[in-house]
């Protein structure tokens, strides 16, 4: 799944992570859960992670190489996020030869992205994310609600900045392999869901 900071990314991956019986491997809960453990890594990613800077390359794929290697499938979110990692984890699916089936890009301008990031709250209890506004925290999550670091305005600028120049890159990379289905994604979370499932032909 590539697509900006809010696009949905991490709700549409659990949609079709629920679809396909496939685990949905976000690199951001990864982290965050490394940071809530306490460990001497997990104090180190806090540095990227507060300021909405990227996690160095060998970092992330030590994290993420195991996950990897113990599932058949998945569902790829915040990984890879930039070009390096892209060529990393290409060489690894060939020497597993496994290719990737499809990317989804998620399509949508920069003016929802800032009112979607600021209403962001996630639970400390579940770690699942909501919106205040469009998509509140259900009863039987017992939360406490807290809004993100990285998503205080500094960190929402620094991140989207970061997107547009390391990660939409990958676009091109992936459109030349054929993967690309383009996904516009400014609007509720069903529809986006029904025209991610149609773009995979799960509709
Ligand atoms: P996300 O929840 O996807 O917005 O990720 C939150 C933060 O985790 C990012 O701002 C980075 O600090 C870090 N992070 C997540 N995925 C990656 C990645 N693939 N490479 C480097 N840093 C990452």
């Amino acid at each position: 799944m590539l697509g900006p900071q809010g696009s949905g990314k991490g709700t549409q991956a659990e949609f079709l992570s629920n679809r396909l019986h496939a685990p949905h491997v976000a690199m951001g809960d990864i982290i965050r859960r490394e940071i809530r453990a306490g460990s001497p890594l997990g104090e180190t990613l806090r540095q990227y992670n507060d300021r909405g800077e990227l996690v160095p390359d060998d970092t992330i794929l030590e994290l993420v190489g195991p996950i990897l290697r113990a599932n058949d499938n998945w569902i790829l979110d915040g990984f890879p996020r930039d070009l390096a990692q892209a060529r990393a984890l290409d060489a690894f699916l060939q020497d597993e030869h496994h290719p990737l089936d499809r990317l989804v890009a998620l399509e949508i301008p920069e003016e929802p992205l800032t009112e979607r990031l600021a209403g962001r709250v996630q639970s400390e209890g579940t770690g699942a994310t909501y919106h205040l506004i469009h998509n509140p925290p259900p009863p039987e999550d017992p939360g406490p609600f807290v809004q993100r670091a990285d998503d205080a305005p500094k960190g929402i600028r620094r991140r989207l900045e970061l997107y547009h120049k390391l990660t939409e890159p990958l676009k091109q990379h992936y459109e030349d392999q054929g993967l690309i289905a383009h996904v516009d994604a400014n609007g509720s979370i069903d529809e986006v869901r029904d025209r991610v499932f149609t773009a995979l032909g799960l509709g």
